[in-house]
């Protein structure tokens, strides 16, 4: 038996246990929760003006964006972006790959817009290991948007701050995938240019089920989306319907405020983020001090995820590789291992989103610290 259970799952994940508890109580009292009310009653309406306007305020979002939640999760956000920005299938729109979701983005997109690729693998050995340099030369000036993903979640490789497209192609919107990032740094969104930002909750905000989209004003409107875009993915029919176009995930939605209240009740996003530097910090520590019984596959340094450490005992060595996840288990520490759609599921991967303490995650570092004494 353990004490408690340490979930470092790279998501569906643990939420902070404040928020957990907030839960748990909601269904303790007399009262309805969220999940049995009409989504136009008013009470739910009260939920859903809260969570919108608590992201807002959270992530100092300004006023010519809109909030929106939606269905489909990030995948469904890798069709609904294209289908929202390109009128035509043979709109030019640029993405930018460093890893498996980039990647993943990108084929789906290329069912309706002609995706242009910056491609950020290794030449030699086609590894993602770091984001590449964006040039004026990568970019066609008629691209709709540059596409990037700002924590890629399996490679671990992440954007601690936005990057600025060359002078000549600032008009260009960028959209950002930032479903394994998003409530854990700053954003700047005028002077980044954002376009459209989208996450899907089962990270650090909530539950699978619902994708936050944050959308520029005058990106919207009547006539702007493909013809075939369904209603379900329209930005201006969600928005133009405040959200309830058809029936959003209501709890779902609930639980985002909650998570956001949490964030401000703990001092705010640039207080998140320095508990996010402060986690990763322990585990590299360890990785960067272990003479290569640990090692980590992100090149950058300045580009390692602070959301998601990969790493490898001994160069992958299964045995020790075993041990560890049985080892690390029996002391209540799960999710280290998960299985990919890429087949890149052989690393091991803690995830530190915001349900993962600092004290948890020195647990795991001290772990890892007396592993490698004892194997190496
Ligand atoms: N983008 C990123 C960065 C992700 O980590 C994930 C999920 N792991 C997705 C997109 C896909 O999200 P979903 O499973 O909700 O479609």
């Amino acid at each position: 038996t353990v004490d408690e259970v340490i979930n470092f799952s790279p998501g569906p994940t643990s939420l902070p246990a404040a928020v957990e508890k907030t839960i748990a109580d909601s269904f303790q009292t007399p009262g309805l929760t969220s999940l049995a009310l009409s989504h136009r009653s008013p009470e739910f309406l009260a939920i859903l003006n809260h969570a919108a306007a608590s992201v807002r305020s959270v992530m100092s979002i300004p006023d010519d964006y809109e909030v929106l939640f939606m269905h489909g999760g990030g995948h469904g956000q890798f069709a609904a972006v294209p289908l929202n920005l390109c009128r035509d299938p043979s709109d030019i729109a640029t993405y930018v790959i460093n890893g498996t979701w980039s990647l993943r983005g990108k084929d789906e997109a290329q069912k309706y817009c002609r995706a242009q690729v910056v491609d950020g693998s290794d030449p030699e050995t086609g590894a993602y290991t770091s984001f590449p340099d964006l040039t004026e030369a990568d970019i066609h000036p008629n691209s709709k948007y540059v596409y990037l993903c700002s924590n890629e979640t399996v490679n671990g490789i992440e954007l601690h701050r936005l990057p600025k497209l060359p002078d000549s192609r600032r008009h260009i919107p960028l959209v950002i995938d930032a479903s394994s990032d998003f409530s854990t740094k700053p954003i700047d969104w005028v002077n980044s240019g954002v376009g459209v930002l989208f996450a899907c909750a089962s990270k650090n905000i909530g539950h699978p089920g619902l994708t936050l989209v944050v959308v520029r004003k005058d990106l919207i409107g009547t006539g702007k989306a493909s013809p075939l875009c369904p209603g379900v993915f329209n930005y201006t029919t969600n928005r133009d319907a405040e959200n309830l176009w058809n029936t959003p995930a209501t709890f779902n939605i609930e639980v985002v405020g909650h998570v956001m209240d949490w964030i401000q009740r703990e001092g705010g996003v640039d207080e998140i983020e320095c508990r996010c530097i402060a986690k990763a910090k322990a585990l590299y520590d360890v990785i960067d001090g272990s003479s290569g019984f640990y090692s980590t596959p992100v090149t950058n340094k300045s580009q390692r995820s602070r959301m998601n450490v990969p790493f490898n005992i001994c160069g992958g060595d299964e045995d020790l590789t075993n041990q560890f996840l049985i080892r690390s288990w029996e002391k209540g520490m799960i999710g280290l291992r998960t299985l990919t759609p890429f087949g890149v599921g052989d690393h091991l991967r803690a995830s530190l989103y915001n349900g993962v303490t600092l004290e948890q995650t020195h647990h795991l570092a001290t772990f890892m610290r007396r592993f490698c004494e004892k194997y190496s």
